[in-house]
């Protein structure tokens, strides 16, 4: 199996190639050059399987001969031993019609944990083969830190650098990450916003210097590994409401679209999804482009599901191939130009073709809350924020031929300030997450400036 850019203009590269670059490097994204499928049968014997069987399957099909199929299955089977729950996503009724997927069983609580720790054993694996080492920074308003950080912790090939905003995230997201005793983490409070974070990421991986010296990589979800783990548990979910002998429709919670585009993969690989629905809190850039066919960015609101204060959803680039026929000059022109305008108006049949998969909604902070406390009252589940803005978006539509599946993409316990202000009541913390208030923190503080965070990463990578 190849993969190419989004934009056209990089040469088709093997999947761990893929997996190590993230970016392709004319910018674009990259996507393989034909889409694999399962045929029905092999859909219908997921049925019962183990989760680390069926990502063994799905992520066997990308990998091709790249990886002996017995060291896939076994990294798949470490990577979902790290979950706490013998399904690894389990599926609760909350409604007629209505389940959510329970993304949250990892070590950090939150769905990144699914990919994340896949990655990081994908990452290893070609490290190893090619004799090398990396050195990641990652910027993080939360989740992805804790995840990164709870799945590299340790390894040998591996140094990670969190970088966070100071005093701009939870308690118990910055404990994931600054708890971490292994002399491979470091952490860094930056004195700044998200942005400013982002900023100097992006800033220190155009730095050719930088990267030669370190091996610098980051771990966002433009990585296509990560996508492909994610549309794993749209086959074990479906499957256990009766797909592939009936279609399920699927319920969103997107910031970056990873989630989103994951579906789309599992769909193009044959798994009857009659429908998915793109759910946003106010940063509604997606749920307006899937609705007027206009992708344009607004200014970044704070809300209660952070994790989602997005304006620019970077894996909405790989529908927009798939939407203009794979055509990677006209996808780099429109995202290209999407930098200076903050505009992309979407071609009638690619938006057609989007169309026939997704719906957009946004929910606002007040439907996020009342959907918290209605779901608590009616089912006795307590959800957070982000599944919040899911769950709402399925009972305002209703009108679905099929089951739904709202993917629950965080814990309660991640959230306490946020849920206990609605219910009254403090989430159960999780037996793996309690003692972490009780651990030391190791974290340093720096300026948001490139200069100062260049330099550390230098110190931080010759330790
Ligand atoms: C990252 C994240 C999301 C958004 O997922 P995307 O793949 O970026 O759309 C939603 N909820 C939580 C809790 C997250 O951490």
């Amino acid at each position: 199996m190849r993969y190419i850019s989004t934009r056209g203009a990089s040469p088709a590269v093997g999947f761990l190639d893929a997996v190590l670059a993230g970016l392709a490097p004319d910018g674009g994204l990259y996507v393989p050059e034909t889409w694999p499928s399962f045929t029905q049968a092999e859909i219908a014997d997921f049925a019962g399987r183990p989760y680390a069987h069926v990502a063994t399957e799905v992520l066997g099909k990308f990998v091709g001969d790249e990886i002996a199929r017995e060291t896939l299955s076994d990294m798949c089977d470490e990577a979902y031993a790290t979950f706490t729950h013998p399904a690894v996503v389990p599926l609760t009724q909350i409604a007629p019609g209505g389940f959510i997927a329970e993304l949250f069983h990892g070590p950090s609580l939150a769905f990144k944990d699914v990919a994340m720790q896949l990655l990081a054993r994908l990452s290893d694996h070609v490290l190893a083969l090619r004799h090398r080492t990396q050195t990641i920074l990652c910027a993080t308003s939360g989740d992805t830190g804790g995840a990164a950080v709870e799945a590299f912790r340790g390894r040998e090939n591996t140094k990670i650098i969190a970088m966070f905003p100071d005093g701009r995230i939870s308690e118990v997201q910055r404990r994931f990450m600054t708890t971490a005793s292994e002399a491979n983490v470091a952490c860094v409070a930056v004195n700044g916003t998200f942005d400013d974070c982002q900023a100097i990421l992006k800033l220190a991986l155009a730095d050719d210097g930088l990267k030669q010296a370190v091996g610098l990589s980051a771990v966002n979800s433009i990585n296509f590994a990560r996508i492909v783990a994610q549309s794993v548990y749209y086959f074990t979910t479906a499957v256990a409401l009766g797909a592939p002998h009936r279609p399920v429709a699927f319920a969103v919670p997107s910031g970056n679209f990873g989630d989103g585009f994951a579906g789309y993969v599992a769909k193009t690989m044959g798994l009857p999804i009659s429908s998915i629905l793109v759910a946003t809190n106010a940063n509604d850039i997606l749920a307006r482009a899937f609705q007027t066919g206009r992708y344009t960015r607004g200014a970044v609101q704070t809300t209660q599901s952070p994790a989602m204060d997005i304006q620019s959803a970077s894996n909405f680039e790989r529908l927009y191939f798939e939407g203009v026929k794979r055509d990677g000059v006209e996808t780099g022109r429109a995202f290209a130009s999407f930098i200076e305008t903050g505009v992309i108006d979407i071609p009638p049949q690619a938006l057609a073709h989007m169309r026939e998969t997704f719906q957009g909604l946004m929910v606002s902070e007040g439907e996020t809350s009342r959907t918290i406390l209605a779901t608590f009252n009616e089912t006795g589940e307590v959800i957070d924020p982000h599944t919040a803005v899911g769950v709402s978006a399925f009972q305002r539509t209703r009108k679905f031929d099929a089951p739904v599946i709202i993917l629950a993409t965080a814990s309660p316990a991640k959230f306490p300030e946020a849920v206990s202000a609605v219910i009254g009541e403090i989430p159960v913390v999780p037996r793996r997450a309690r003692g972490l208030a009780d651990k030391p923190e190791r974290f340093d503080h720096l300026p948001a400036d490139i200069e100062a965070v260049k330099a550390y990463v230098l110190n931080f990578a010759s330790t």
